[in-house]
């Protein structure tokens, strides 16, 4: 069957409801959000007259969530403007509309009689096919299907979304008995390919695939923690970014989750255990959590939890940490571990995941401790909630931000070494992984041919991950480089393709990476029909231009090195945009400065989703100097002849560049023109090289030809410069901006205008990357933009001078 989705309706609209149907506005699907009708009237309410039956109080409870989403940090939507896409109503009168929707998706309290109720009522509207899911945490599948018609059952299924949907790429498919395999097949496809998310098929057994674990393993973290009398910002730092995992840590993720969610999930997680978990009282609440939980510290919901923040005397914020001892917020304490210091210069998890294992001190008891037990309840753990080991690990890095899965870690470690580390710690694992080193394999992982294979364990063989067909991994493809220096590599994906990957700190482009630029562009063009430039960095695809090198040149006030290196950045941002095969960008996650300016020259971007995209160089004192601003001016100059005014096309450039304005996702980036009608956006980040890699065989397939550099681009002159620079001494004068400030955007208005000209004219690409050039020399003999460079490089703390 050909099943589309053009309208969804989502049922309770609290954190997840609301969330959930910004994210399918965020595609474009018409969403009907739909909550209970207040039983009471506000006293506001009363005072205006209103009554029960008012349309304004019928729709309250929904339309304050909504507000409340529609102000909630991250953004539920990619542009505020998709709000368009959502109607709001009520379930008492707007319930029967859900007869024309192709999805009902549940989202209201955790109550099983509260859904079947509800259920009952959407079985008497929907019609035959309407495919109805919900997004329980726990309740089991099969006991919220009971009762219901036999066509309800059969597209009846649960599809569990993370906190914050648009943002964690989980989502659980949970299958009831009765449902369609039509429909799980439909809903593990449009997860991944219309939401972006990593959908994993899950057994309809408690807490599903990544609670399940990431609750034992928070829960069991907690208590490790007390027992080696570790303190809550120690037991953070081991478990943040340095060990893969997301930068909240351990305590400081439970505030934001609020521990009563935690609390409740713990507890349904016991209670179904009886029979089924040989480890359910890694479920009961370790003692702090007791203690806190009775006291209602919750975390940020109410005020204080593992952490409180506070305004110091001076009215500053500060932010306290509890002791466990003696229940009161001190200042958090630095964190200092020998084994911490002994990675601090092994940039790859894998690499550094041994060494944190074999420290001597508490931090490496801490990690050999969490690992044996967290490891062994997840191997106890199959086949009871998942057949095939990938799906654990795939569920718990979408859906708790860890870089490695729990097999993965194991495999980074070694599995003997690991099995050893376990026994002695008296965890020991469950008989199929003695059975797989009996028969001689020693990873649960291999890769071959670029495929990666899992361990399967009935067949004692490695498999193909299934569905990978439509991915590409780099990572996979180490046998595939062809060239490479300390900051970037060439692989060859196959089909005529090269790829270019930046792999220097958060990919920043500094000489290597230049140079990779320049080598990818020329072997291409020698001996491949395309070039795609990207990465699978995790935090960034490039953040920018790699400061260090200009900022000595700077220092010394070696001009003419400063000249040469602007000057080389330039060519080979013109060489990516000029050259005679097609070159197609990949950029996700962040894309400043630098890493902007490359996507502005290639032949056509394809983006994630989620794509924080800016020309940030006013921060740092400069301008965009890598053919950023020329091609701002050139991108308007295109925009004159669609008939706004000129000058204000060219104002919204000026000003996302005068205010380093970072797109809030890809669509935001389309509206700020950074991206265009040529680019693409991918919803999927683990699709996003193979659909670059296509791109880039389409262009070639379609007769790429090199283009030709322009000298049609219409400046503004004198009028445009005179403009922004009444604009900047207002700025100044209201306090807006500061002095140095004002310098800098008037060099930059100077620029996108085209320099001093009498009138507007048409100029060529080549005469606005001179002028770029010119200025952010001139910037760099100024001492205040020496001191931001140098605050930029020492941490991060740039100085508003
Ligand atoms: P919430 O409390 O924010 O929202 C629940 C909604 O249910 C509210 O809008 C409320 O008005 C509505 N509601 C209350 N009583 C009702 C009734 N009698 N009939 C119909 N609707 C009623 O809860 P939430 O966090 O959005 O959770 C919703 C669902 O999503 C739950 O099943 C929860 O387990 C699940 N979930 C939550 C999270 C999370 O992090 N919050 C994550 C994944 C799944």
């Amino acid at each position: 069957m050909n099943r589309r989705i053009r309208k969804v309706a989502v049922l309770g609209s609290g954190i997840m409801g609301s969330r959930i149907a910004s994210h399918f506005a965020n595609i474009g699907v018409q969403v009907l959000l739909l909550d209970i009708v207040p039983k009471e009237l506000t006293p506001a309410e009363q005072s205006k007259g209103l009554t029960l039956e008012s349309p304004a109080v019928r729709n309250r409870i929904v339309n304050e969530s909504f507000q409340n989403t529609l102000k909630a940090s991250p953004a539920a939507l990619y542009t505020p403007d998709l709000a368009e896409n959502i109607r709001l109503g009520n379930f008492d009168d707007n319930l029967k509309e859900i007869s024309d929707y192709d999805w009902v998706i549940e989202a209201v309290v955790e109550r099983l009689d509260v859904k079947k109720a509800l259920y009952e009522k959407v079985d008497a509207v929907r019609r035959p096919g309407t495919l109805v899911s919900s997004n329980t945490s726990g309740i089991p599948i099969h006991l919220m299907a009971e009762g219901r018609s036999e066509d309800f059952r059969k597209h009846f299924c649960g599809t569990h979304f993370f906190n914050p949907p648009r943002y964690l790429r989980l989502l659980e498919i949970i299958p009831a008995p009765d449902t369609d395999p039509e429909v799980v097949k439909f809903l593990m496809r449009y997860g991944d390919l219309f939401l972006g998310k990593e959908t994993v098929l899950c057994k309809d057994t408690p807490g599903f695939i990544a609670n399940r674990l990431g609750i034992y393993a928070l829960l069991q973290t907690i208590r490790i923690t007390e027992a080696l009398g570790l303190t809550i910002e120690e037991a953070d730092k081991l478990t943040g970014p340095v060990s893969g995992k997301p930068k909240s840590g351990t305590f400081r993720l439970s505030d934001v989750v609020g521990l009563d969610t935690t609390v409740n999930v713990a507890k349904n997680l016991y209670a179904s255990g009886e029979k089924t978990d040989e480890s359910r009282d890694g479920f009961l609440l370790p003692g702090i959590v007791e203690k806190l939980f009775e006291k209602k510290w919750l975390g940020d919901k109410t005020g204080q939890g593992f952490y409180k923040k506070i305004k110091d005397e001076a009215g500053k914020s500060v932010i306290l940490a509890l002791d466990m001892q003696s229940l009161e917020y001190k200042p958090a304490g630095k964190v200092k571990f020998e084994t911490l210091e002994a990675t601090k210069s092994i940039d790859s998890l894998s690499a550094r995941l041994p060494v944190l294992m074999q420290g001597k001190d508490k931090a490496g008891e801490f990690y050999r401790q969490t690992f044996a037990d967290i490891s062994r309840y997840a191997s106890f753990r199959i086949p009871e909630i998942a057949d095939e080991l990938y799906r654990i690990d795939q569920a718990i890095t979408t859906g708790f931000g860890w870089q490695l899965g729990i097999f993965e870690t194991w495999d980074a470690i070694g599995v003997k070494k690991g099995l050893e580390m376990m026994e002695a710690l008296d965890h020991k694992p469950a008989p199929w992984v003695y059975d797989m080193v009996a028969a001689g394999h020693d990873s649960f992982y291999k890769t071959e041919k670029g495929n990666r294979l899992y361990y399967d364990i009935p067949s004692k063989s490695y498999l193909p991950i299934p569905g990978q067909e439509g991915f590409l991994y780099l990572r996979n493809l180490s046998d595939n480089i062809i060239w490479k220096n300390a900051g970037a590599s060439l692989y060859d994906i196959g089909d005529g393709i090269l790829n270019l990957e930046f792999h220097s700190k958060m990919n920043t482009m500094g000489a290597e990476v230049i140079e990779g630029i320049n080598k990818g562009i020329s072997v291409a063009e020698k001996d491949f029909r395309g070039l795609v430039i990207g990465n699978e960095g995790v935090e960034a695809f490039s953040a920018g231009a790699n400061l260090a090198m200009l900022f000595m040149f700077a220092i010394e006030q070696e001009f003419d090195e400063i000249n040469l290196v602007i000057g080389q950045f330039q060519k080979t941002m013109m060489r990516a945009r000029y050259s005679s095969i097609p070159v197609v960008t990949a950029p996700h996650s962040l894309a400043l400065g630098g890493g902007c300016e490359l996507n502005l020259h290639a032949d056509k971007v394809v983006a994630s989703a989620e794509l924080y995209m800016g020309l940030v160089e006013l921060g740092v004192g400069v301008i965009p100097a890598g053919g950023g601003t020329k091609e701002m001016a050139l991108r308007c100059s295109d925009l004159y002849q669609k008939g706004d005014p000129e000058l204000n096309i060219l104002q919204n450039a000026f000003m996302n560049i005068a205010q380093a304005k970072v797109s809030t996702s890809a669509r935001d980036a389309f509206d700020m023109n950074y991206l265009q009608e040529k680019d693409l956006i991918v919803l999927n980040r683990s699709r996003l090289l193979a659909e670059a890699k296509q791109a880039a065989i389409e262009l070639a397939e379609n007769g790429y030809t090199q283009p030709k550099e322009r000298s049609d681009v219409k400046v503004q002159g004198r009028a445009g410069i005179a403009l922004f620079m009444a604009g900047i001494e207002q700025m100044k004068l209201a306090n807006y901006i500061t002095e140095h400030d004002g310098k800098i955007a008037s060099k930059l208005a100077y620029v996108i205008c085209g320099g001093d000209l009498s009138y507007p004219q048409e100029v060529s690409e080549q005469y606005l990357i001179d002028l770029e050039r010119e200025a952010f020399l001139s910037l760099c003999g100024e001492k205040k933009t020496l001191e931001r460079m140098q605050g930029l490089l020492n941490g991060g703390k740039i100085p508003r001078n």
